[in-house]
């Protein structure tokens, strides 16, 4: 059964909700020929219906066939089709409602309608029930208290679906009830209009060329949760993202399988009951979203934006942009994790002995001499004992042995002798001394690790433990690396008066690699216009992002600003700290780019503050807080107020030293310092001996 378009639609029963893209509106995911687009905003049923309309008309035009998933019942708990229009036909029931709702972008008639159908069909006390008008509407309840429902109150769906809402609640949080209401009629139109060529599952066979099938986003809630919500790209719309996604990954044979049910009146939630397969076929089609243009818009007004400030903009406003991919265990070190990691096994999977010893039934010893005969045979790592042991005897058994039976206490080989046939020893022992419990360590099913989460060496220990051949990651993020200014040589080169090595490019460089990037040297660039357009366009082609030094500023020969203001993505940020110059922040041809100051003692500190939680945001992995402590100062400082300072420093017997110049030229600087101390944004005075906030350079993955 293959597909070559997949949409879904997050549907809504409610009003317009306006220009500006938000959470509960109408959102459609779509997956074209295996290529996703970015979520769509539909601010109203009216919009929506001529999208859909349009979009069956492009790929019946097309000749391509298209599968639309919507997210709400096609179906009613049996009974309510047959008392309603005489018929179980559940396409009687979607054309009895179009033909009674009224729909407007402002307005629609939902609950009068509702109240109606209480009023015929269940007395006024139900089935449907909750009313989201200021107005009462006689006959449909308000709450649960006189509420009386002549069907069933879920669908067999529904009683397999946990956390399902029930059609006939109308209103309140997470209600589906006015989404049925509202959709099916929106259905039956498109079904009128397009007659034979669309089939709407699982009430027709799936041959015609475009397909209906009712959806549940909750099927991906793991891997929804794993992704991030912006105002501008809410949940609803990452939830489309993902389920177009699944369906575009299924196998034309899984998706078969899937859509084998039999629900003739009340219709199913297509993958209910198949979430694995569901969840298998989402990475290989999962490319994230691409960044917005205005990413880097800072608020208008602040002239020096604090540091915590610019961070929390860099955090709100980016998102990952590395795909997932699966690794083996044994090369997924220093990968960001994509999706939870669950244990697929206990470790251990079964009690064992944590010592070389004899095992025996705790229940047959007790305190002060003891004395067990041997039972033949012993128990190994890997060559368990089989059989039981005889109450009262003891068995020979090694480390990492599962206990066999009988046996549930080992007492230790150096605590015991033996004459071959016998061993003796001192109780009392505890009851399960030297054994391991199974499951102890990890328990089948538990979380290992969460998104975001970097690979270390113990993890891929633990991941093997915990059954797991293969890990999804994130493939590594792309940083390119730019220099630019005329004065700059390669480094050792021959240098005319005036110019001078670039240093910052190897060590920008040797920096992202250190923290799992992949990088690509883009080499230096001159200032002029063409020079810097050149080297961003390979950038943004071989990249996923850049990073670039010198030419921030608004001056004349900064030609990294002119060249982002171009593109209109262009904010230049005044961030106050020291040492520092602005930023220029923007995208080229989407690559985000962070202009970092020329000057290499700032262009390595504002890589560690800024570039480096940027650059790992863009990558999938966690939000990275460098963890500092208080030391005693080994120095005196007068610091100003308005700007937070990063000293270069070092811990020596327990007191923080910092560099004699703070003179921002000094790379020397920087190879002397083990970490930075960071002096708050106030004014300060500092004497020996007073406390100071020290960072490590390892508290920056260095
Ligand atoms: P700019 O930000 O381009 O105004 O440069 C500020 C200072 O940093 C100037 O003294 C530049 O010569 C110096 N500079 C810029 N790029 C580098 C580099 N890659 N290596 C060493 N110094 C640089
Ligand atoms: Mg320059």
């Amino acid at each position: 059964m293959r597909f070559d378009t997949f949409a879904v639609i997050d549907w809504s029963g409610g009003n317009d909700t306006g220009p500006r893209p938000r959470k509960d509106a109408i959102w459609a995911g779509l997956v074209r020929a295996g290529r996703a687009e970015a979520p769509r905003y539909l601010r109203n049923r009216r919009l929506a219906e001529d999208w859909l309309a349009d979009l069956v008309e492009t790929e019946l035009t097309a000749g391509r066939r298209l599968c639309l998933g919507f997210d709400f019942p096609f179906g009613y708990p049996a009974g309510f089709a047959g008392a309603l229009t005489g018929t179980a036909d559940p396409f009687a029931l979607w054309d009895w409602l179009e033909a009674r709702i009224e729909d407007a972008p402002k307005a629609n008639t939902r609950f009068d309608l509702a109240g109606e159908i209480n009023r015929t069909l269940g007395a006024g006390r139900g089935p449907f029930w909750a009313n989201g008008l200021k107005r009462d509407i006689p006959g449909l309840p308000r709450g649960k208290e006189s509420y009386a429902n002549p069907f069933p109150e879920r669908r067999a769906a529904e009683q397999q679906a946990p956390g399902a809402f029930t059609c006939w609640q109308l209103a309140g949080a997470g209600a589906v009830g006015g989404q049925v209401l509202m959709g099916l009629p929106v259905l039956a139109r498109l079904r009128r209009r397009f007659g034979n060529r669309i089939a709407a599952w699982p009430f027709e066979p799936l041959d015609a060329p475009v397909a209906l099938i009712e959806v549940w986003p909750s099927l991906l809630a793991d891997a929804v949760r794993a992704e991030p919500f912006t105002p501008q790209i809410p949940k609803d719309a990452v939830q489309v993202r993902l389920l177009a996604a699944a369906l575009a990954g299924l196998s034309p044979d899984a998706f078969a399988q899937i859509a084998t049910v039999d629900a003739p009146e009340e219709g199913w939630i297509f993958g209910l009951g198949h979430e694995e397969t569901l969840r298998a076929a989402l990475p290989a089609l999962l490319t994230p979203p691409p960044l917005r243009n205005d990413c880097f818009a800072m608020p208008r007004g602040a002239y020096w934006t604090p540091v915590d400030d610019a961070l929390a903009h860099l955090r709100a406003n980016l998102h990952p942009v590395a795909g997932p991919e699966t690794r083996p265990v044994g090369a997924a070190a220093g990968r960001v994790v994509a999706s939870a990691v669950t244990a697929t096994r206990a470790h251990p999977p079964a009690a064992n002995t944590a010592v070389d010893g004899y095992g025996f039934a705790h229940a047959a010893i007790g305190p002060g001499p003891q004395t067990l005969p041997l039972t033949p045979g012993r128990a190994a790592a890997g060559a368990p004992f089989h059989g039981a042991v005889p109450h009262g005897k003891a068995l020979r058994i090694l480390t990492g042995a599962v206990l066999p039976e009988g046996v549930d206490t080992v007492v230790l080989e150096e605590d015991c002798t033996t004459d071959g046939q016998r061993i003796a020893f001192r109780g009392p022992l505890k009851r399960g001394a030297n054994t391991r419990v199974a499951g102890e360590d990890i328990t089948e099913g538990q979380t290992l690790f969460a998104p975001g989460h970097r690979l270390t060496a113990a993890d891929l220990g633990t991941l093997a433990a915990g059954g797991l051949g293969e890990v999804e990651v994130r493939a590594p993020l792309k940083v390119a690396v730019l220099s630019t200014g005329d004065e700059l040589r390669e480094p050792g080169a021959a240098t005319a008066p005036g110019q001078i090595p670039d240093a910052n490019r190897p060590m920008l460089l040797a920096l992202l690699r250190r923290w799992g990037f992949e990088t690509v040297d883009l080499g230096r660039a001159a200032d002029t216009a063409e020079a810097v357009r050149a080297a961003l366009d390979r950038g943004a082609v071989e990249a996923d992002a850049i990073l670039t030094s010198g030419g921030a500023s608004a001056g004349d020969e900064d030609h990294i600003s002119k060249a982002l203001r171009e593109t209109g993505s262009m904010a230049l940020w005044r961030v106050a700290v020291k040492p520092g110059r602005p930023l220029a922040l923007g995208l080229w041809n989407g690559a985000p780019v962070f202009g970092l100051p020329g000057n290499p003692v700032a262009a390595f500190v504002c890589t560690l503050i800024f570039a480096r939680p940027a650059l790992m945001r863009l990558a999938g992995a966690d939000w990275p807080e460098p963890q500092g402590f208080d030391v005693p100062a080994a120095f005196a400082k007068s610091k100003k107020a308005g700007r937070r300072e990063y000293l270069r420093a070092r811990l020596r017997d327990g007191r923080a030293e910092v560099f004699p110049s703070e003179g921002s030229g000094r790379i020397t600087g920087l190879s002397w310092a083990e970490g930075l101390v960071e002096l708050g944004d106030g004014a300060r005075q500092i004497e020996p001996g007073d406390p100071v906030r020290y960072l490590p350079f390892g508290s920056f993955g260095l």
